[in-house]
């Protein structure tokens, strides 16, 4: 395999495999280690270009550097993409190249699930090195981490109700959930539970029969309309950039609080949420309940759920003072919880 470093400003390490026997075309980005070693998923998607691979993989470890160090885990942030059509990639051969390429930076990065990776595509990985989380109970690991990442935007859609209405209960509040998959799953049951009322949207027939079978109450609306639900909470659990300049004038919501990544299409719809009187609860801050129960795995003794779940019931407390800061400086909530990540990685550095 060839494997060759890239030099950019403000990142740890950027590498390129390409490995001409399994086709393998991937990157590794090792953003920031200050706090511990970069830890963040494997990401498969068929780029167009492999600088459109390179531009992903350092958003995607910048946002990962600034997600653990808000949740406390211990750890950095990284990412890798591997270059190429889901279907042909997702084969031993290729997984355990990406094994190897992993497996050169000695633990700097260590990698997990991500968009269109399974368990079963890491335990190809773990093959070639030892420095992959997120492996089933049975082998170790700490499982699936959608129900933790849930249950962190449980918690988290409270600490909005208490920001924005001085109580955190969430009975009679109304909740549109777009897409309504295996984080949304948790959400629902946990608010539903509390008296809450559901909207939702899924592009899956599938999905919306499973939710209804579990959930007849909840109200399903063509995805195209989920912007327009006169609601408490829109909460975004399927596509990046949701909050954009052809939806953010439909909101008719108090607060935005969800587990999808990167919601603002850009930092400036912060400012936009901001002047309309719309809380936003920065992504990366409210849906960390994932990372957190894989960084679990390196306590000492290993994976143990009550510490994962005591670790994730902070995920309110992390969103309230980003709150605070950004009433106390009459920002967004979006640029204070980048500044609180930079800050606690600031004092990391100077200790
Ligand atoms: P998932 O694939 O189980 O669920 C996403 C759902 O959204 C699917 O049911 C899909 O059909 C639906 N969907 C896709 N496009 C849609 C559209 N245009 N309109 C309406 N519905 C649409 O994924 P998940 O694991 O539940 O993750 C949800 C989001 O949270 C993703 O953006 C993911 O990156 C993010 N996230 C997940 C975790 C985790 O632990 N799984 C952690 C952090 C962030």
């Amino acid at each position: 395999m060839k494997i060759s470093e890239l030099k950019i400003d403000d990142y740890e390490k950027v590498i390129h495999g390409v490995d001409e026997q399994t086709g393998l075309n991937a990157f590794i980005g090792v953003h920031c280690t200050t706090l511990g070693p970069a830890l963040g998923g494997l990401r498969i998607w068929p780029y167009e270009r492999e600088e459109d691979a390179l531009t992903d993989v350092l958003r995607l470890s910048k946002g990962m550097t600034y997600k653990s160090a808000i949740a406390r885990t211990g750890l950095g942030g990284g990412k890798s993409v591997v270059i190429g059509d889901p279907k042909v990639v997702r084969n031993p051969d290729t997984m355990r190249a990406m094994g190897r390429l992993i497996d050169s930076l000695g633990g700097l990065y260590i990698t997990a699930e991500d968009v269109n990776t399974r368990i079963e595509d890491l335990e190809h990985v773990r093959e070639e090195t030892r420095w992959v989380t997120g492996l089933s109970l049975e082998r170790g690991g700490s499982g699936n981490p959608s129900p933790y990442t849930g249950r962190g935007v449980y918690l988290g859609i409270k600490a909005c109700f208490e920001e924005v209405y001085g109580s955190g209960d969430p009975a009679g509040r109304h909740i549109a959930i777009q897409g309504a998959g295996s984080v949304a799953q948790t959400v629902i049951d946990l608010l539903l539970a509390d008296g809450a009322r559901v909207t939702a949207c899924d592009i899956n027939p599938e999905r919306i029969a499973q939710v209804k079978a579990k959930h007849p109450e909840v109200v399903f609306v063509d995805s195209k309309e989920i912007y327009d639900v006169d609601c408490d909470v829109f909460s975004p659990h399927a596509l990046g950039a949701v909050v954009n300049d052809q939806t953010i004038d439909r909101l008719r919501c108090r607060i935005v609080a969800g587990a999808a990544n990167n919601q603002l299409a850009e930092l400036h719809h912060d400012d936009l949420l901001k002047e309309r009187g719309i809380l936003y609860a920065p992504d990366f801050v409210i849906n960390a309940g994932g990372i957190i129960n894989v960084s679990v795995e390196f306590h000492p003794g290993g994976y143990d759920e009550k510490v994962a779940l005591e670790k994730i019931g902070h995920i309110d407390d992390a969103l309230k003072s980003t709150f605070a800061k950004a009433r106390a400086e009459n920002v967004g909530t979006g640029r204070a919880a980048i500044d609180v990540a930079k800050q606690i990685i600031a004092e990391a550095k100077a200790k």
